[in-house]
């Protein structure tokens, strides 16, 4: 059975013997008792004394009535009276409660009535056995009888009410009886010491005192009550104003708690979200920062993280000096690749390369892409120059490798500069200078690798020097062409010149066009230094041109590698014969074999357009590069100048002809003219004469020689061989000559 069940039973079984007492109290009461007197009591009882209960501010305390009216029915009417009265009392103060407001369970109403029939019986029954030899008929009381009744009254009464109710309570919520009674109804002690306080006082006035007393202490009472009830109502009213501003400030206070509540979820949101931004953020910075120092093609760290890491390395110089090792590394003609194949081909190639590097090195080493074709790898903490050497010989055979792709195969070729890291080094662009020095003086030895040597430093800034002046040659007037002529050895007649271009130095004085001209194809300055040339000789051309019987003479024009590889060339030249109106077949250019063959299609192309310039154009240096025969056959030259190495290894008996005259059959199967250069001889005048070669130049006939020379010249020979010479030499005076061999 439950709390409340037993709470049930308790509350019926308090109402049952309340309710007994009460109808016992009802049927033994005294006729005699029922008057106007008692009639009053009742109607007070029933509805004056519960609209007149105090409840004491700050505490629970209660100033009711009813004890005093019980306990003054009781001395002037009998216990029976009490009862009755007590219970009416009771169920109207419970019903004018209930008419303010207070709601009570079914049980209660009736429990809280009955109750108080019970404790007031209990009360009486009591008194009857403490003091009931009390008499009532000898009225008024002593003093010490009354006070000695109410006492006792009013305890039992408290005590009897009060457990009943702490029972009730204690059974509902299954708490301790003492507890409970303690807590709840201990303090409802006061109620009844004051209402017998009162009801001895009243007790005093109505059964001693006068009348004019009895009204002037009513009066008394009456005022002090409804003073007293007024000053209780404003302290209450008060109360219940501070109370309830108390109210709203806690609602306001409950209010902004909430608010503060929501603010913090929403901040704490607000920065889970800025969490996420800032882990965003730094992603996307991370990717930038990566991106910043990597090759977007390669993956491989770039330059700038190459120079970063290179500062790092010269700040703790001491420890690291000679033990650390940078290479640079460059590919040679990339650009055919790209040109010819393609940039996605030239693109994976690139690829490759890095790829391959990484998988030769130590995971210690750095590889870079500087960018383009140029790649720089830090070595790190290596025994000595020589490891680093086998190093760079190792990639440098493992690269060269055809290498093949999307059914192509590529042929790659490299040049590496080795340099160790040493004191010297204070900037890490200086350490990439010397690792490029080396390199260019492995692609200028065609070693593949060179190591850095402090002297290939004074070679490099020597040369930079040089370019920075040849950059300033043509203003400073420092150029010059000097003309060699071109001679026909059967006739001796001047058929033309070969343009060659000198520098005069301001500091150095002439300088070898084997020194500048490989500087200017370098710098690409070659292309303005030529166009230059071209407008200078076709010039100086026409205006000789100009001279009785000289109309036929042609100028031979150097034409770079870099040149025929570009764009502008067929534009330059034509540009050059629009402005000094030359006859273009008077205009000859001459390239090297090599470099016509570099990238034999694009020549192809370039010198056919320049053909239908109509200029002439001829092999330079023949012999010395690889030809491929199927191409010489392609490309549209008319001459073929032999180099003047083969002339000069002929001595005066006319020993090693047999190059020459194998070169000489070629071109006749080419159907080319030949021109034989560096004829320093007359032996090797005669032999060339003997062979059928056409034309010749060298220091025999004329050295190359400035324009004023030139022109003195012009006027007064007529032929140009030497005197001796000048007699023709048939075909069969070398008697040593052997079978002509003619290629196919
Ligand atoms: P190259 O085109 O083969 O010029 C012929 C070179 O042989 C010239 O040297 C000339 O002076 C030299 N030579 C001619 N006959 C003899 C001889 O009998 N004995 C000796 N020992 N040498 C002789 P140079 O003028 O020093 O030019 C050297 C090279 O420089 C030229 O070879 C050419 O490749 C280049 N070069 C000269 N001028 C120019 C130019 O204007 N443009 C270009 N692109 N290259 C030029
Ligand atoms: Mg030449
Ligand atoms: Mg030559």
């Amino acid at each position: 059975m439950n709390s409340k069940n037993i709470s049930h039973i308790f509350k019926i079984a308090v109402i049952l013997c309340g309710g007994f007492y009460f109808l016992f109290a009802l049927f033994n009461i005294k006729a005699d008792i029922i008057s106007l007197n008692f009639l009053l009591l009742l109607i007070l009882a029933g509805y004056v004394v519960p609209r007149m209960t105090l409840k004491l501010p700050h505490s629970n305390f209660f100033v009711s009535f009813s004890e005093p009216l019980i306990f003054v029915t009781f001395f002037f009417f009998g216990g029976e009276a009490a009862i009755i009265l007590a219970t009416l009392e009771m169920a109207a103060n419970c019903f004018y409660l209930k008419s303010t407001g207070v709601t009570f369970k079914v049980l209660t109403l009736p429990f809280n009535v009955f109750n108080a029939a019970l404790s007031t019986t209990l009360a009486f029954t009591v008194w009857s056995l403490l003091i009931g030899s009390i008499s009532f008929s000898q009225q008024p009381l002593s003093t010490r009888d009354l006070i000695l009744s109410l006492g006792i009254l009013a305890l039992a009464q408290f005590l009897s009410s009060s457990i009943f109710a702490a029972i009730n309570h204690s059974l509902l919520h299954q708490a301790s009886l003492w507890q409970t009674w303690k807590r709840e109804c201990f303090s409802s002690s006061m109620t009844q010491i004051i209402g017998a306080g009162i009801a001895g006082i009243i007790y005093k006035l109505l059964s001693s005192a006068d009348l004019l007393s009895t009204t002037v202490a009513f009066s008394v009472f009456v005022f002090a009550y409804i003073y007293y009830r007024q000053s209780i109502n404003e302290i209450n009213a008060a109360m219940k104003k501070a109370e309830q501003s108390e109210r709203e400030k806690a609602a306001v206070e409950r209010v902004r708690a909430e608010q503060a509540e929501k603010h913090i979820v929403e901040l704490n949101k607000l920065l889970e979200n800025e969490e996420k931004i800032n882990e965003a953020l730094q992603k996307s910075r991370d990717a930038l920062e990566y991106s910043a120092y990597h090759d977007f093609l390669t993956d491989l760290p770039n330059r700038l993280y190459l120079i970063e890491r290179l500062r790092l390395l010269i700040e703790i110089q001491i420890d690291i000096s000679h033990k650390y090792y940078v290479m640079f590394l460059d590919l040679n003609h990339f650009k055919y690749i790209n040109d010819s194949l393609g940039h996605t081909i030239g693109d994976r190639v690139l690829i490759f390369i890095g790829k391959c590097l990484v998988r030769i090195l130590r995971e210690e080493d750095t590889v870079a892409r500087l960018g383009g074709d140029e790649f720089a790898i830090i070595l790190n903490d290596l025994d000595s120059i020589e490891e680093a050497e086998q190093i760079a010989k190792k990639i440098h055979e493992k690269l060269t490798r055809p290498l093949r792709l999307q059914n192509h195969l590529i042929f790659t070729d490299l040049n590496i500069g080795v340099t160790p890291i040493d004191a010297e080094h204070k900037k890490p662009e200086q350490i990439l200078r010397d690792a490029n020095i080396a390199m260019h003086h492995a692609k200028q030895k065609g070693s593949g690798v060179a190591i850095f040597t402090k002297e290939l430093r004074g070679i490099y800034l020597d040369k930079i020097k040089l370019q920075t002046d040849l950059r300033f040659a043509i203003e400073r007037k420092e150029l010059s062409m000097h003309y060699q002529p071109i001679i026909s050895l059967k006739e001796g007649e001047l058929i033309g010149f070969e343009a060659l271009l000198r520098w005069n130095h301001s500091e150095h004085g002439f300088v070898s066009p084997a020194k500048f001209i490989p500087i200017a194809e370098e710098s690409g300055l070659i292309i303005p230094i030529t166009n230059w040339i071209l407008r200078q000789t076709t010039k100086q051309l026409t205006n000789w041109q100009k001279l009785p019987n000289l109309a036929h003479l042609i100028v031979s024009v150097n034409i770079s590698g870099k040149h025929l590889a570009g764009k502008s060339l067929v534009n330059d030249v034509n540009k050059a014969l629009l402005i000094s109106k030359l006859s273009p077949s008077t205009l000859k250019l001459e390239m090297t074999e090599s470099v016509a063959m570099e990238n034999a299609e694009h020549s192809i192309e370039t010198l056919n357009q320049l053909k239908q310039l109509g200029v002439q154009l001829s092999i330079d240096d023949f012999g010395t590069g690889y030809s491929s025969l199927n191409y010489l056959h392609r490309l549209p030259f008319d001459t073929l100048k032999i180099d003047r190495s083969f002339v000069s290894a002929t001595g005066e008996t006319g020993e090693n002809a047999e190059i020459l005259q194998t070169v000489m059959s070629l071109a006749m199967n080419l159907k080319m003219r030949v021109i034989a250069e560096g004829i320093e001889t007359e032996a090797q005048l005669s032999l060339l004469q003997n062979l059928g070669c056409h034309y010749g130049q060298g220091y025999l006939m004329s050295k190359p020689l400035p324009v004023n020379e030139i022109e003195k010249l012009l006027g007064t020979k007529r032929n140009w061989l030497p005197v001796s010479n000048q007699t023709f030499i048939t075909p069969t005076a070398i008697s040593n000559t052997k079978n002509l061999q003619v290629f196919n």
